[in-house]
């Protein structure tokens, strides 16, 4: 799957088990990008080149990389199952236990093709609704982080 379809499952997914806030929805975002790391034209991959080093979809695709995620932080690791979870459903599919080679999931929607297209315009309507559902508690927080980073800020330069 294409990286905007990963990042808009992402979001869905912090709004929909989470809350709007910067705390869930950033480490979600990033989640749900992470795995693709090991490719080289992935959003993250073009900053951080370790596709040279690590064989696409493999462990950064499997349960270790979920566990490993979920240590640093709940939220990260909910965006990386979401990302996992829409790998599944591609022709490659999973291996969910590497190295263990067998891959699990159902081939059913070809990454780049129209049914990912129409799968990504789906998440983008519903990502849409819940954002105006909640914008109220999202632009909140944002003012409240700003807040707290300006006076952290201030408190560190006087
Ligand atoms: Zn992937």
């Amino acid at each position: 799957m294409k990286g905007t379809t990963h990042l808009a499952m992402g979001l869905l997914t912090g709004f929909t088990f989470g809350s709007p806030t910067l705390g869930v929805l950033i480490p979600v975002a990033v989640g749900s990008l992470l795995p693709d790391i090991d490719h080289q034209n992935s959003i993250l991959g073009k900053y951080l080149p370790l596709g040279r080093y690590i064989k696409h979809r493999t462990w950064t695709h499997s349960v270790y990389a979920l566990g490993l995620a979920y240590l640093i932080n709940p939220w990260l690791a909910l965006g990386v199952a979401s990302h996992i979870f829409l790998d599944m459903l591609t022709p490659a599919r999973v291996p969910l236990f590497y190295p263990n080679r067998t891959r699990f999931g159902i081939k059913f929607i070809k990454t780049g093709g129209p049914l990912e297209s129409l799968l990504r315009l789906g998440l983008c309507y519903g990502l849409f609704l819940s954002f105006q559902a909640q914008q109220d508690v999202f632009f909140a927080n944002v003012a409240q982080t700003v807040s707290i980073w300006t006076q952290y800020i201030f408190n560190f330069l006087t």
